[in-house]
C-alpha cells in the first residue's frame, strides 16, 4: 500500500526515515523546488523531539548540529533592568539544545534513499485515493499523511477547523555576521537568546550558528488587521526600521540599537493557532501529523510534537504493517492526548506573555519560589 505523505518538514521527514528504518519505504510530496528553495528560518530548542530522533537513529548526528551554549537566556526589561542571566556551563546535559532548523531538516532528508522527496510537487486537493497537483499531475496514495502545516490541504478531508489569528504578530529581522560588523551587540545578546519583556510587546534576539543573530519584535493583543494599520511600510526597510524603534517609546538604547543594526529584510508574521484540543473522528486512510493537527503558539513546543508525531505514526504502522487503520486509530489517540496538552500549556505561556506585568510573570516562571 502506498504511503504518501504531504510536506518536507520536520514532522513528515521523521515519519518517512523512520518508515525506513522499519523497512517500510513512503512518498513524501514537497511543494518547494529544492531542498535550498527557501530559508528555513531560525533556530528551534529541541527537547521531547530527541526521542523521535532516537527513534530515527539520529542521535549521533543530532548531537553534531545541535548547540548547547543556544540554551543561555537573559530576561531584561525595556529600561535595561536585567531580570535574569542563565549561562549553561560547558558539560550541562543537552536537555533543550538549540539547533538551526535547516540543519535538521537536512540530517532527516540525508537519512532517506533518493527519491523519496518528491520536490516541486504542490498538492491542490486530495481525497478517495488520489493526489492533485498544482502543475496538473496526480498520484495514487493507501494512506495519506498530511505533514503540510498550518494550511494543510489535507486537513479538510478530516476536520472543518481552520486556523484563526491568535492577536500576536511578530516583525523579524536579522543581524548578518554580527561578531564582525557590530561586537558590541553580538556581546550583548550572547550564545542564546536575549529576551526583552514589555507590556503588550516584547523584542527576542537569538544567536543563530551561521553567525546571524535574528530579532523578532512581537505585539500582542493586536487585531487581524495589524500588518495593514501598524503604519510600518513594508516594502521600505529604513523606513520600517525607523516605524518600528516608534512602537517601541522608553525603550533603552541598546534594544533600539539592534533594530537599528538589522538587515535589509523585514518580514511581518501573523501567528495563528487551531483551537487547543482538536480531535476528529478516525479515517481508515488519512491522518495528520504536526501543525497540520494542531498548530499551536510558538513557545517551544510545535517542532517537538512534530517529530515526536511522525516517529510515533511510523511506529504504528510498523507494528500493524497489515493493518494501517488499526494504525491510524493507535496513533491518533495518543496524539490528540499528548499535543492537547502541550497545546493548552502553549496557550497559557501566550496568555501570559500577553498580560500586563508580563516579565515578572516570566521571571516567575523560570525562577518558581
Ligand atoms: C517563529 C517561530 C519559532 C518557532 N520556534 C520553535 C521552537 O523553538 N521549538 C519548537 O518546538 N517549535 C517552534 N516553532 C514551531 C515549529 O516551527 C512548527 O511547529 C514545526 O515546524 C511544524 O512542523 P511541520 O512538519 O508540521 O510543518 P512545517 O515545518 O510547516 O512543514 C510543512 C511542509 O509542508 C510543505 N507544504 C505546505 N503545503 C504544501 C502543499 N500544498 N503541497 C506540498 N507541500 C506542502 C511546506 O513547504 C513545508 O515544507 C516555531 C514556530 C515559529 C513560527
Amino acid at each position: 500500500m502506498t504511503i504518501a505523505i504531504v510536506g518536507a518538514g520536520l514532522g513528515g521527514l521523521a515519519l518517512a526515515r523512520v518508515l525506513h528504518v522499519h523497512g517500510l519505504e513512503s512518498v513524501v510530496y514537497e511543494r518547494e523546488a529544492s531542498r535550498d528553495a527557501r530559508g528555513q528560518g531560525g533556530m528551534l530548542d529541541i527537547h521531547s523531539g530527541q526521542r523521535a530522533l532516537r527513534e530515527a537513529g539520529l542521535m549521533d548526528g543530532f548531537h553534531a548540529i545541535a548547540r548547547g551554549a543556544g540554551q543561555d537566556m537573559r530576561l531584561l526589561e525595556p529600561d535595561g533592568t536585567l531580570l535574569l542571566q542563565e549561562d549553561t556551563p560547558d558539560d550541562a546535559p543537552l536537555l533543550r539544545p538549540e539547533v538551526d532548523r535547516a540543519d535538521l531538516r537536512d540530517l532527516l532528508l540525508d537519512s532517506l534513499p533518493d527519491g523519496t522527496v518528491r520536490w516541486g510537487h504542490a498538492v491542490t486537493s486530495a481525497g478517495d485515493g488520489s493526489l492533485h497537483f498544482a502543475d496538473g499531475g496526480s498520484a495514487p496514495y493507501g494512506l495519506l499523511v498530511g505533514a503540510d502545516g498550518a494550511n494543510s490541504r489535507v486537513r479538510p478531508l478530516l476536520t472543518d477547523a481552520r486556523p484563526t489569528h491568535t492577536g500576536h504578530d511578530v516583525v523579524e529581522l536579522c543581524i548578518s555576521d554580527i561578531d564582525r560588523r557590530h561586537p558590541e551587540l553580538a556581546a550583548m545578546v550572547g550564545r542564546g537568546t536575549y529576551w526583552v519583556m514589555g507590556d503588550g510587546l516584547s523584542l527576542a534576539a537569538q544567536r543563530n550558528g551561521d553567525g546571524r543573530v535574528r530579532v523578532g519584535v512581537s505585539f500582542y493583543n493586536t487585531r487581524e488587521d495589524w500588518f495593514a494599520t501598524s503604519g510600518i511600510p513594508w516594502d521600505d526597510a529604513a523606513a520600517a526600521r525607523k516605524r518600528l524603534i516608534e512602537l517601541l517609546p522608553g525603550w533603552d538604547a541598546r534594544f533600539v540599537a539592534l533594530i537599528a543594526a538589522s538587515d535589509d529584510t523585514v518580514v511581518s508574521r501573523s501567528i495563528t493557532t487551531l483551537p487547543a484540543g482538536l480531535t476528529w473522528p478516525s479515517a481508515p486512510d488519512v491522518t495528520l501529523v504536526g501543525d497540520a493537527a494542531h498548530l499551536m503558539p510558538p513557545v517551544g513546543e510545535g517542532a517537538n510534537m512534530a517529530l515526536l508525531d511522525g516517529a510515533l505514526l511510523g511506529l504504528a504502522l510498523a507494528a500493524h504493517p497489515l493493518d494501517f487503520p488499526a494504525a491510524v486509530r493507535e496513533y491518533e489517540r495518543e496524539m490528540f492526548e499528548r499535543t492537547s496538552a502541550a497545546a493548552r500549556m502553549s496557550g497559557r505561556m501566550q496568555e501570559m506573555l500577553s498580560s500586563p506585568g508580563a516579565a515578572e510573570k516570566l521571571l516567575a516562571f523560570f525562577q518558581p519560589g
